[in-house]
């Protein structure tokens, strides 16, 4: 599943590129065939996203009496962009795509969203009330709310983070990653873990997808870090621990350890991260 930085990178290409002309809205596949046809040769005027939640607005209008499409990939869900061809027609469909924009000079598909709906502006509110603080929106009180949401549960720190309630966008990677950077087990209660480093933590997630987000890579390595015997190893370049499962950790030389948690592969050092 894509982690937030590319859902944030998805709205602003969609806003950018399919924005402010009528569109032409289809469902080839024929799922969403009556709510398309909702938003066909409406313009699309804005956008939001939040976590791993893409918001497209419709219509020149205020928010409140807007049209929203509400998309959410999930683990199958995938956008593909297709040039129009030399005759300004878009490609023939490949597969089933629940939804398609057509726009000036290419083609968004839209397939095997786990969620993909015409809501209203009340029902944006409703899903981002169910959310944790995104710390690439980064409000001004969502770090000291990540820090009171982390504080309050006894599951592991490792499982809250892979938890849209607590944090939304971090993935797998960031996970492991921004555990690792702060120094911080995997294994410990959120409830038992200071302030100070909860703070630190959600400082991390938003630098580590806000790199994300300007370069559409996942690379946590930080250039001190970078061991000079690695250089065509591509993994031991980006990451401090994902994917390095038994071998020695870039700071202490431990072996890096692998177990899975909540059925998603964790990945830690147990001598750096307490
Ligand atoms: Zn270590």
């Amino acid at each position: 599943m894509p982690e937030g930085h590319v859902i944030h990178r998805l709205t602003g290409r969609l806003l950018a590129e399919f924005g402010s002309y009528p569109l032409k809205v289809l469902s080839p596949q024929g799922r969403f065939a009556d709510s398309a046809q909702l938003l066909d040769g409406q313009s699309l005027t804005g956008s939001a996203s939040w976590g791993k939640h893409i918001f497209l607005k419709f219509g020149d209008v205020p928010d409140e009496l807007a049209l929203w499409l509400h998309v959410h990939l999930g683990l199958y869900g995938k956008w593909r962009f297709y040039p129009l061809d030399a005759f300004g027609d878009p490609p023939p469909v490949r597969g089933e795509i629940r939804l398609r924009l057509v726009g000036k000079d290419q083609v968004a598909d839209l397939s095997g969203p786990t969620r993909c709906a015409v809501v209203t502006f009340a029902e944006v509110h409703q899903v981002l009330r169910r959310l944790g603080p995104d710390p690439l929106v980064n409000q001004p009180a969502d770090r000291e709310r990540f820090i009171t949401l982390v504080k309050s549960r006894k599951r592991a720190i490792g499982e809250l983070i892979m938890d849209q309630s607590v944090v939304a966008g971090p993935g797998n990677i960031y996970r492991a990653e921004c555990l690792f950077r702060v120094g911080i087990s995997p294994f410990r209660k959120g409830a038992n873990v200071a302030q100070r480093r909860i703070g630190l933590l959600w400082d991390d997630l938003r630098a580590g997808l806000l790199d994300g987000l300007a370069t559409g890579l996942i690379s946590t390595m930080l250039p001190q870090d970078l061991l000079p015997e690695d250089p065509a190893d591509i993994e031991a370049q980006r990451f401090y621990v994902y994917h390095r499962t038994g071998r020695p950790c870039v700071r202490c030389g431990t072996e890096i350890a692998e177990q899975l948690m909540q059925n998603r592969r964790l990945f830690w050092c147990p001598n750096c991260q307490r």
